[in-house]
């Protein structure tokens, strides 16, 4: 996987541990090289975790963990539809409610109920 940021393809050191770091990004899993963890803004476009605001995340099956407080991101806040700027998300529509509670009524006067 090459560094997201520059392109420059890993490359395996000998031994030890890699240079590189993981990030995630937009809940994809991501690599950034050495030359561009210099710069002072490549945490910038990372996920962070919701509690240490460490932006040290894997992704791996789905869940987003951070490799600092050790957080696990459920999938399902990913897994949300999009929805356009016309459809808010929230409440149930309202118009179903009284859609139903005006049946309801209709059956109980139609049944004779009170
Ligand atoms: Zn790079
Ligand atoms: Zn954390």
């Amino acid at each position: 996987m090459p560094c997201y940021r520059c392109g420059v393809r890993q490359t395996d050191p000998e031994r030890g541990k890699s240079p590189w770091r993981r990030g995630v990004v937009r809940d994809r899993l991501v690599l950034i090289c050495p030359a561009c963890q210099e710069s002072t803004d490549w945490t910038a476009e990372l996920e962070h975790c919701a509690q240490c605001r460490s932006a040290h995340l894997i992704r791996r099956l789905g869940q987003v963990e951070c490799l600092d407080c050790g957080l696990v991101r459920e999938p399902e806040a990913s897994l949300v539809p999009v929805r356009g700027p016309d459809s808010p998300a929230g409440d149930p529509d309202p118009a179903d409610a009284t859609l139903a509670d005006e049946v309801g009524r209709a059956l109980d006067r139609l049944l004779g109920r009170h």
